[in-house]
């Protein structure tokens, strides 16, 4: 899992940096999350390729957080899109889009599906083979939710110098064994699964917690989890416009970080009143010592 900054600014973009936008990378597919204006523009310039993006998560319709979309699902359009795009969204992008289409003749030739959102709750909107998706209720001035990545148990690895000690084990017996099966001769007897495989990787964990005012009880769904991305909009010094404004401060999402005991932590969504952005780590590290800021273009490993 691989997290890929294209925004992280609010409000509006600048000649050099952009409101949100990200790419979370996770076998060899592109979780698109947030769509801020521009969000095109990177995706080219850091060479991403389209084709790897079909599901996109917008955490609330706010510009600063969609406004890319509408060109984005324009361009699939024109580079001969075929493969289906899901759009996991707050009720209303839906209408937005698609009137935006209506009234420009703009006929989508590719299957384009919204899956809208409305509840409260956290829930479970997107299981693969590989990865579940689970929403995080958070609050801010409109309805919004941030998103919950993890990653399933990976199969089992075969220990190859082991499998070879047992020429009865022909190729087509490997992917069982991966599967965490025992072996089985024809005379009936057993090799244990585990003399002949290796653990697999540990999962990964990634939230995605952007706009929202500091709300400890987001801790119990984010517990634990390997990174946490989580807006800093201000410093303690304007925590009154973050109260106002229903967002939250660099001090804030650390102790969010700190009490939920998750391993990483990136702040982003930076205000643009702070020329030097080095302040957000200072004033996190007073209370989680394992924090970051994001930055158009760099990659973070979860
Ligand atoms: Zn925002």
């Amino acid at each position: 899992m691989k997290l890929h900054i294209l925004g992280c600014h609010s409000a509006t973009p600048r000649s050099t940096v952009f409101p949100s936008s990200q790419l979370l990378e996770i076998n060899n597919e592109l979780l698109l999350i947030d769509a801020g204006e521009g969000m095109q523009i990177q995706l080219r310039k850091y060479k991403h390729k389209f084709n790897k993006i079909q599901h996109i998560f917008i955490s609330h319709l706010h510009g600063d957080h969609f406004y890319g979309l509408v060109g984005f699902l324009s361009s699939l359009r024109l580079i001969g899109r075929e493969k289906s795009i899901h759009i996991y969204a707050p009720v209303g992008l839906k209408e937005i889009i698609e009137l935006q289409f209506i009234l420009t003749k703009t006929d989508i030739n590719y299957p384009l599906f919204f899956h809208e959102l409305s509840s409260l709750e956290s829930e479970l909107i997107l299981e693969t083979d590989k990865y579940t998706v689970k929403t995080i209720p958070l609050e801010h001035r409109v309805y919004t939710n941030g998103y919950l990545i993890r990653e399933k148990t990976a199969l089992r690895k075969l220990n190859i110098d082991a499998v070879k000690q047992y020429p009865e084990i022909e190729t087509w017996a490997y992917h069982n064994l991966k599967r965490g099966k025992d072996f089985v001769r024809e005379d009936g007897s057993i090799i244990p699964n585990e003399t002949l495989t290796l653990p697999p990787p540990p999962t990964k964990s990634y939230a995605y917690c952007s706009d929202t005012i500091y709300k400890p009880d987001i801790i119990p769904l984010i517990k634990g989890i390997d990174m946490l991305y989580h807006e800093a909009t201000f410093l303690e010094m304007h925590k009154d416009l973050a109260v106002k404004t229903k967002h939250s401060t660099a001090k804030q999402a650390a102790q969010i970080a700190k009490d939920a005991g998750v391993k990483f932590l990136v702040l982003g969504h930076f205000s643009s009143r702070y020329p030097d952005e080095t302040q957000f780590i200072k004033e996190a590290k007073e209370i989680f010592e394992n924090v970051d800021i994001a930055e158009e273009g760099r990659s973070f490993e979860v």
